[in-house]
């Protein structure tokens, strides 16, 4: 059976890990595996709690390092750090927030640590399409922060930011009392913008989430 037929997958590296036939000796001196991996010997965590001043607690979470799958790190090119890591591994893991297993992959640590700058300590505990959901709920906060702050709202500002609050009451990050909100903006909307679509399709949305929140449902 496929083992990784359930796991996430991930829009650019897949879900099954990248086999790259590299697999250095762990325990060899010139090898620093990612603390992500697990693989730590006794050794190796004398040298992290000397380094931190405390000794890091793994828990089983679910997490283990798919052997074969290294990929050579570039210290010139990562982000400094006290132990540099000298190859990455396909880590398999469990999504923090929806619980499936998901890859993060060797090729997206070297993505992350030698490109984008991130410090090693930076580690993926949500899978991709979690992660994104996030990143669009900030984005959200963000734009009705802002559209909150604009003093004459046009029309489309004010159903964009009606969409925007219905959202994040959706997504259980706003209170059902933020309801009012919607209901008000769209109050706001003249005649002449209530066929619009998104007018239309919150119309259509007020009152399900309406529905949920007579329900009990406590976000
Ligand atoms: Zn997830």
């Amino acid at each position: 059976m496929d083992a990784y037929a359930q796991h996430v997958k991930h829009p650019r590296y897949g879900k099954r890990p990248r086999i790259t036939g590299v697999d250095p000796d762990p325990d060899a001196s010139i090898v620093h595996l990612h603390w992500n991996t697990r693989f730590l010997t006794e050794s190796r965590l004398r040298l992290i709690e000397q380094a931190l001043g405390w000794r890091p607690a793994l828990p089983e979470d679910g997490s283990r390092m798919v052997r074969g799958t290294a990929v050579a790190a570039d210290l010139a090119r990562q982000t400094p750090a006290t132990i540099p890591v000298t190859h990455y591994y396909d880590i398999d893991r469990i999504c923090r927030a929806c619980g499936r297993r998901f890859i993060f992959f060797a090729d997206e640590q070297k993505y992350w640590y030698e490109e984008l700058g991130f410090p090693l300590e930076a580690d993926a505990i949500r899978c991709p399409p979690c992660r994104q959901r996030l990143r669009h709920i900030a984005s959200l906060r963000e734009r009705y922060e802002q559209l909150f702050h604009v003093p004459a709202r046009s029309v489309a500002e004010t159903l964009e930011m009606a969409d925007c609050c219905l959202t994040l009451i959706e997504e259980a990050i706003f209170h059902f009392g933020q309801l009012e909100r919607v209901r008000m903006l769209l109050h706001r909307i003249p005649e002449s913008g209530r066929s619009d679509k998104l007018y239309l399709n919150l119309i259509a949305r007020l009152p399900l989430v309406a529905k949920l929140s007579n329900h009990g449902r406590v976000p």
